[in-house]
């Protein structure tokens, strides 16, 4: 089976990539390398396309068949989108929608793609589950929502079958330290917090200790980045034997504040991480934590990284040894 990873170089997609090839899929890899990286394209050959390029698009699917999409192409941070709204609707919308209409065009009818916890917005409940109402708070999430309704349209009106999978806080690295997060510049909490022991860059800053939490800081899910590659795996096969689309959260269930990573870290590297409080960042929720009972139960997902120890292990091999 020949899968298209779109976003392949990025990090969420380089770690789909590993897998799926070691899983015996064939792969390519598409990627216009704006915020990707080459070196982590190392088990397909990379496309460098822009989604936007439709013509480039076309020869894509016209070179060779394509069963099916993994989508990760994306602008993906909330404070950026919230000054620059048109790159994300660009972006994030219509780069997906010229995606969608080279795979009709190409009869290409499984999508498996990359979603977020933020269509949701405000939590008001403790675990949120899929149910949710969806309120976004910012372009990104409104972007990735937006995706979500083409995609039901799709199924609807051509028989287009997706998995939308909504991530709450990927982080961690491949076991082998090969690949990892790699993002220029840094805004997520866990390598940032490395980078702080790492004394690479200033002290760490927590935004925010007044939130209504025990401690003060924002309480998050993080979950394993192969957890998430295993969860769309099991997306592609779900699509044998469902139609339409469907969507599905990834998280551990479990929340940690901002010291709490923290002082997983020190357990972790034997070391203390340098830190100033500073004020809290605009569009931060005091809490996010996932319910990911339907892809338990329904994917059969089984996350294998259930502490967060092991996660920050995954992340200080790749940190202390970065090769891109
Ligand atoms: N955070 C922080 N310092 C940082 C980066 C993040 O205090 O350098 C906090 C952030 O305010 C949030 C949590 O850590 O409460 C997780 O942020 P991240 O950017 O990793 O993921 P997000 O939840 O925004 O997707």
């Amino acid at each position: 089976m020949h899968v298209l990873i779109c976003g392949g170089a990025g990090y969420v997609g380089s770690h789909m990539a590993k897998w799926m090839a070691s899983r015996g899929f064939t792969v390519s890899v598409l990627d216009n390398l704006s915020t990707g990286h080459r070196a982590a394209v190392q088990w397909s050959d990379l496309l460098e396309v822009n989604l936007l390029d439709k013509h480039a698009l076309d020869q894509v699917f016209s070179a060779g068949p394509i069963d099916a999409v993994m989508h990760f192409c994306a602008r993906s941070l909330v404070g950026e989108s919230v000054v620059e709204p048109y790159q994300y609707y660009e972006n994030n919308v219509v780069g997906t929608l010229n995606l969608l209409q080279a795979m009709r065009k190409h009869g290409v009818d499984r999508l498996v793609f990359s979603s977020t916890a933020a269509v949701y917005g405000h939590p008001e409940m403790d675990h949120i589950d899929e149910e949710h109402r969806k309120a976004p708070i910012n372009p990104y999430g409104m972007s990735k929502l937006m995706v979500e309704h083409m995609l039901a349209d799709a199924a609807a009106a051509y028989g287009l079958r997706s998995v939308s999978l909504r991530y709450f806080n990927a982080a961690g690295a491949s076991e082998d330290a090969e690949i990892g997060e790699a993002h220029e510049p840094e805004t997520h909490l866990i390598p940032n917090v490395l980078k702080s022991v790492l004394g690479q860059g200033a002290a760490l800053k927590i935004f925010g200790d007044d939130y209504p939490t025990p401690d003060g800081t924002c309480v998050r899910d993080y979950v394993h980045v192969d957890d998430l590659a295993q969860a769309h795996e099991l997306a592609l096969r779900y699509m044998d034997t469902h139609e339409g689309a469907h969507a599905f959260n990834l998280g551990s269930g479990e929340g940690y504040s901002v010291r709490e990573v923290m002082s997983v870290a020190e357990r972790v590297t034997g070391r203390s991480v340098p830190y100033e409080v500073a004020p809290r960042r605009a569009g931060d929720p005091a809490v996010l934590v996932a319910s990911s009972s339907r892809a338990r139960r329904e994917l059969g997902w089984q996350p294998k990284y259930n502490e967060l120890g092991a996660i920050i292990e995954s992340a200080w091999r790749w940190h202390v040894n970065r090769k891109f």
